[in-house]
């Protein structure tokens, strides 16, 4: 009660406690401060309206018409966009609570989209933690993309289709001011279509079957559940939703096919993504690298090094590291099955392992001539864990409990019976270099028996491992 007093109690006049009000982060931090008093609940709802368009222009920024036309979208009555409020006289209404809680989970979804969008176009080789994209290039991918929200909802696979769908999403399309807003919607369009592409390279899925265009039947499916849900995919290790058989066949025309018409009615050139101006739509200056592979000396598109590792998960599938394995592993069931498992559950799994690469140096090939910092590009990087990753993933075996053969196999990652017979490569372990020589090549003649053995006893990177041979 004495603690209530002193608060009642404090020297603040009222219109400093208004500007304090108007000027919060967002509407948790209102809750949390009109609750410590009557005084201050009492200023706020004096001035509730304008505190809370203040408070949402903090929140949402600029992009708030276009995130109130999303929220409000359930009280229009109609499905044609034609009838809807324009986004221009949004901000005319009134924010309502109802309004400000809306607003506030959509916002925290973009924002953590702009921080992927962030890291995979402007920020890819250093990762910084936050969104590194300017104010002006923020708004620009937030006004897009709560434009494709309020379109994801208004015409969600989720249902059977109305014989208007196409009108009515030419309508709504027809209703972005103008031809550089389009390019953005159809650039974040483009972006959500790569996040998607991603998740099923790490889940080690795949959509089903090819539309005419090219894109998987699904991804429109995908599409339409709306950017929060592929945040959800992307930062969750949930399996994709797969549509009903009668939605797939209409994935494609969600997005695909009413934005070419659209850009057709425009008399504009549908987006080439693959060309640089392109990649302007939403940034001013995207980022540019000239990072030469430290192994093969070659500028590549795409190198990796530490800041980017956590990257390789959206670009190496589990299934696709499991066949980096060397010699005869790669076609070892047993193991690339256990790999493919243990890879598809275990968060930050190709982080770990280029960490455990570096911290055991155990060869003197393509181990020997790179260090942590250096980048590598994609096939070196492949070559790099291809050396070693059976001794990476025997360590995890032993380290995670994984049961694991005591036994080794003499012929080791280059023995042929693990590639045919299911019981030797569950009973003897083949995660080992060999100690004998296959003496099924014994029989062969002369200089033919030698060069088998050669090219058994030189793995995939190289490097000679001379005991099978000169034991
Ligand atoms: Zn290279
Ligand atoms: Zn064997």
């Amino acid at each position: 009660m004495a603690a209530s007093v002193a608060r009642e109690s404090l020297p603040v006049a009222d219109d400093v406690v208004d500007y304090i009000l108007r000027t919060l982060p967002d509407f948790d931090s209102l809750l949390a401060l009109i609750l410590v008093s009557k005084r201050i609940y009492h200023i706020y709802r004096r001035h509730s309206k304008s505190i809370r368009r203040s408070i949402a222009y903090s929140l949402v920024g600029p992009a708030l018409p276009q995130a109130l036309r999303l929220v409000r979208r359930g009280s229009y009555g109609s499905r044609d966009p034609s009838s809807w409020p324009r986004e221009s006289e949004m901000m005319a209404t009134a924010i309502t609570p109802e309004d400000a809680l809306r607003l506030t989970q959509k916002a925290s979804v973009l924002d953590q989209l702009e921080i992927v969008f962030s890291r995979s176009y402007k920020d890819f080789y250093a990762s910084s933690s936050g969104s590194m994209l300017s104010q002006q290039e923020s708004h620009r991918f937030h006004r897009a993309m709560y434009r494709f929200w309020l379109y994801a909802d208004a015409f969600r696979l989720d249902g059977e289709p109305a014989v208007d769908d196409v009108k009515l999403k030419g309508i709504l399309l027809s209703q972005i001011p103008d031809d550089a807003d389009l390019f953005e919607l159809a650039r974040v369009v483009e972006f959500l279509r790569e996040v998607l592409r991603q998740v099923c390279v790490r889940n080690g899925e795949c959509f089903a079957g090819n539309a005419p265009n090219g894109d998987p039947y699904d991804m429109g499916y995908a599409m339409s559940l709306g950017p929060d849900r592929v945040l959800g995919l992307y930062q969750g290790y949930e399996a994709l939703p797969h549509p009903l058989d009668s939605r797939i066949i209409l994935g494609r025309y969600f997005i695909r096919d009413p934005l070419y018409e659209a850009f057709h009615a425009r008399d504009l050139p549908y987006p080439d993504w693959d060309s640089p101006v392109m990649q302007l739509i939403i940034l001013d200056d995207y980022e540019h690298h000239n990072l030469a592979c430290h192994i093969c000396k070659e500028t590549k598109v795409l190198v990796w090094g530490p800041p980017n590792w956590h990257h390789l998960e959206y670009h190496m599938s589990t299934d696709a590291l499991s066949v980096l394995f060397t010699g005869n592993l790669k076609r070892n069931y047993y193991e690339t099955e256990g790999l493919h498992h243990y890879a598809s559950l275990t968060p930050s799994c190709h982080v770990h392992l280029m960490n455990w690469l570096f911290d055991h140096k155990l060869d003197s090939g393509i181990q020997a001539t790179v260090s942590r910092d250096d980048w590598m590009c994609d096939q070196c990087i492949r070559d790099f864990i291809r050396a070693n990753l059976h001794a990476w993933w025997l360590e995890r075996k032993h380290a995670e409990g994984i049961d694991t053969p005591a036994e080794d196999c003499p012929l080791g990652y280059h023995c042929r019976e693990q590639i045919t017979r299911g019981t030797h490569a569950a009973k003897l372990n083949h995660l080992r270099r060999p100690t004998a020589v296959d003496t099924d090549l014994q029989g062969l003649p002369g200089i033919e028996r030698w060069r088998s053995m050669l090219s058994e006893a030189i793995d995939d990177s190289g490097t000679l491992a001379p005991r099978s041979i000169f034991r």
